[in-house]
């Protein structure tokens, strides 16, 4: 049985910057880290593509300033995109071939845009006038209706119908971004706690680079451990005791979980002996774990508009069937980006019920589907019977929501989780054993501002190390 002071359950951002920090402050190089995967970073997933790399998992920084990934590029000289990848940027077509026109599309998004930003507003504070809607698409559905009849060019049912689908298009885009299932059931509150640090960037050489960074301070002293997925974590005793699935058994001082909380969901009854705590367990069942996926479709040639490229496709179609199939599921891909180095790619995204329906096909399904749909769409665009959708040289597609290791993209908070007053921090409360702090919880659903996000896993590891050094500092390291 190999024994630690600290065993980390997991290398994605959250367990390698925990290790780091403890190294990096020096408090201790006695570290094991446990990873189910056969590679670190979870989900941070850089993967060689043509003569470069494209990011599977997280793919900006978001916001600068303050925030800890940023301080951390810029410490380690980490190399910067001349630009961010463009996020639902390009040229807006209806499924009929249509463009959306341009002073539509703009006083709608712009409206939209402002309803989103002003939801900033909302927050538990009981001194605020600020009434709470029942949930964000609610709120923004209410406002959508009012700014429409008050509208004089809606009285023109065209535009109107233009407007409708522009705000169908525009809840699918917040129901990816959010990873929520329905925008109708996204909690109000968690919004306005959610704390922005401005512009997005992105990597020259992909996300790896952050972990390659972390990894270079860890050393040979860190023991990183691929292939071990913790089946079992024992904390019983004086000591935790961990086991694996491929049969080894760990003991350490302190454990620092970063699984996923969708991990946890599933999980965390056949793992944790006893059971956890049971505010604990009431947090993990009401907060929720999102669902997306991308898919990466490297092309002969671009057949989108250079000068602004990316394809933002808007449905005729009044609401989207909610009852996915093979004949329908690629209609909730809502945009096609374009993505830094890679001319000739666009990346699908889609989410909640038709991703997770999207993973349960092939490849060689998924590439048909999306191909048939996107050259229907173009040849009506096109206005040309006789144009042709440019060879599919290469399609990769991500499955993080069947993953057992993932169970899912991000989390986020619904109406039921601000009913109970239940709040990501709620995720983060330690475990003691007769007075120590045995089992400690990091990940970026245990931080309360900046969750679902990167430099929220390393918000969340930093916390947790700073618990463990005041710990020790009041303990003299004894155990
Ligand atoms: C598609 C997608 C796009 C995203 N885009 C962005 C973005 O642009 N910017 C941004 O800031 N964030 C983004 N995110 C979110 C960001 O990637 C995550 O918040 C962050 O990487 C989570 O890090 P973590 O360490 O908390 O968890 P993880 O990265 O999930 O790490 C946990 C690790 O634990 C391992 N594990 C799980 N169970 C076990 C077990 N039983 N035993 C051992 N190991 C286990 C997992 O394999 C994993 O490696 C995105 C996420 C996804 C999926």
């Amino acid at each position: 049985m190999e024994k630690c002071k600290v065993l980390i359950v997991g290398s994605g951002a959250s367990g390698l910057y925990a290790a780091y920090c403890l190294v990096n402050q020096k408090l201790t190089s006695d570290i094991i880290i446990l990873e189910a995967e056969d590679r670190i970073g979870g989900r941070i997933y850089t993967v060689p593509f043509n003569d470069h790399c494209i990011d599977l998992g997280a793919q900006w920084i978001h916001g600068r300033g303050d925030n800890p990934l940023w301080k951390f590029v810029k410490e380690n000289n980490i190399s910067l995109a001349e630009k961010a990848n463009r996020d639902c940027e390009g040229i807006f077509i209806r499924t009929d071939g249509h463009s959306v026109p341009l002073e539509i599309l703009e006083e709608t998004m712009d409206y939209l845009w402002s309803v989103h930003e002003e939801a900033n507003k909302f927050s538990r504070d009981p001194d605020t006038s600020v009434v709470i809607p029942q949930s964000m698409g609610h709120y923004i559905e209410e406002k959508f209706q009012n700014w429409l009849e008050n509208d004089k060019k809606s009285d023109n049912e065209e535009t109107k119908t233009w407007r409708r689908q522009l705000f169908n298009w525009f809840i699918k885009f917040e129901e990816c971004d959010t990873g929520c299932d329905s925008f109708y059931q996204h909690s109000c509150i968690s919004w306005g706690e959610y704390l922005d640090y401005g512009d997005d960037a992105s990597f020259a050489n992909g996300y790896k680079s952050v972990l390659d960074k972390m990894i270079a301070r860890l050393g040979n002293d860190v023991q990183i451990n691929l292939n071990h997925r913790v089946t079992a974590i024992d904390y019983n005793d004086d000591l935790i005791k961990v086991q694996t699935a491929n049969g080894k058994t760990f003991q350490a001082d302190h454990v620092i979980s970063t699984m996923s909380l969708g991990v946890l969901k599933k999980y965390h009854e056949s793992i944790f002996n006893p059971r956890l705590p049971s505010d604990l367990i009431t947090a993990i069942e009401n907060i929720s774990f999102g669902a997306i996926d991308r898919i990466k479709l490297d092309f002969a040639e671009p057949f989108w508009d250079l000068n602004d490229p990316g394809l933002l496709i808007v449905q005729t179609e009044d609401k989207l069937i909610s009852d996915i199939s093979r004949s329908n599921w690629f209609k909730h891909i809502f945009t096609f980006d374009e993505v830094n180095y890679h001319k000739n790619s666009l990346m699908g995204w889609i989410s909640g019920n038709a991703a997770r329906f999207m993973e349960t096909l092939t490849n060689e399904d998924i590439a048909q589907d999306v191909t048939d749909y996107l050259q229907k769409i173009m040849q009506k665009y096109k206005a040309d019977p006789d144009w042709k959708l440019p060879k599919l040289r290469q399609i990769i597609v991500t499955r993080w929501n069947s993953n057992p290791n993932f169970c899912g993209v991000y989390s986020y908070r619904n109406q039921d989780s601000d009913a109970k007053g239940i709040v990501n921090k709620d995720l983060s409360v330690p475990v003691y054993v007769r007075g120590y702090p045995r089992l400690l919880f990091a990940g970026e659903a245990t931080d309360a501002e900046h969750y679902g996000t990167v430099h929220g896993a390393m918000s969340a590891a930093a916390r947790e190390v700073s618990r463990l050094e005041a710990f020790w500092k009041n303990n003299q390291c004894s155990n």
